[in-house]
């Protein structure tokens, strides 16, 4: 649905060294081409993606856990300029959480960079814990692509976790999980990394990349820090747990859903997310 198109390198704003070298701990650092990872633009429940496999992120890995400890929010290198969001206030009853189908919080600032669509989430998370705050919390973008009604991406806050998400069996070799890059040709990990995949059947799939322990618990602490900043309460229905489509008891719902509650297409924030990190 939306693409990075005509930003220059050269106006893209540079990682800091630090930032740069927390990501390469995880082997997460992508090749920043890739027109990488809004859950928007990737793989639906239905059918493929339509970026070819050069232009997609060439490595997609990390280590596990023994990284460093989450931050305050980054607000500056991977910060949207005011076109790239909406910038009227409205009152925030609800959290939604996405997965990015990529790898890193950059390369889906990039893909929503420039784009004249103004589709982008306020925070990401990514597998190192770091949070990004990719525009003003009270402020707006398009995250859900509900036909018809904007009314819920207005009233809620978006948070993109980076994480590839679904993974299929590879074709020429049952012992390996594929991503969806390539026409789901892209090796994510094998069998033998139990701690890299989640087994569990949502929407068709059997198999979903796992989220390393920090990154779960910065989407915790982040969560309920925007529930006591924005009063929003403090609720995880079973149907939002579950990723259940039901989008007339999501019409009036306030508290955390995840895209999947609103889209009957979309597998994010899916069955790896462990809801307990919440504390609620
Ligand atoms: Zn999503």
């Amino acid at each position: 649905m939306y693409s990075a198109r005509n930003r220059s390198r050269a106006e893209q704003p540079a990682l800091s060294s630090a930032r740069r070298s927390a990501l390469k701990t995880f082997n997460v650092y992508s090749s920043l081409e890739a027109g990488g990872a809004c859950c928007a633009s990737r793989p639906t429940v239905a059918g493929e993606a339509a970026i070819p496999a050069d232009k997609q992120e060439k490595s997609a890995i990390f280590a596990g856990v023994g990284a460093p400890q989450s931050r305050e929010f980054e607000r500056k290198s991977l910060r949207l300029s005011p076109e790239q969001y909406l910038p009227q206030r409205h009152r925030k009853d609800l959290v939604v959480l996405h997965f990015t189908a990529g790898t890193s919080c950059e390369s889906a600032y990039r893909t929503w960079a420039g784009n004249p669509d103004r589709v982008a989430t306020a925070f990401g998370v990514d597998p190192d814990g770091a949070i990004v705050e990719f525009f003003p919390a009270e402020c707006w973008a398009y995250h859900l692509g509900i036909k018809g009604t904007h009314r819920h991406d207005q009233r809620s806050i978006g948070i993109e976790i980076a994480n590839v998400g679904p993974l299929k069996l590879a074709p020429g070799d049952p012992r390996i999980l594929n991503w969806w890059p390539g026409n789901w040709g892209v090796r994510y990990c094998s069998f033998e990394e139990p701690d890299r995949y989640h087994r569990s059947r949502f929407r068709g799939i059997d198999y979903f990349a796992s989220m390393p322990d920090i990154q779960q618990h910065a989407v915790g602490s982040l969560v309920n820090r925007l529930c006591d900043q924005f009063g929003i309460p403090k609720v995880a229905s079973n149907a939002a747990r579950s990723g259940e489509f039901d989008p007339q008891a999501f019409d009036g719902y306030s508290g955390v859903a995840t895209h999947s509650n609103f889209r009957r297409d979309k597998w994010d924030v899916g069955p790896a997310f462990n809801w307990d990190r919440l504390g609620f």
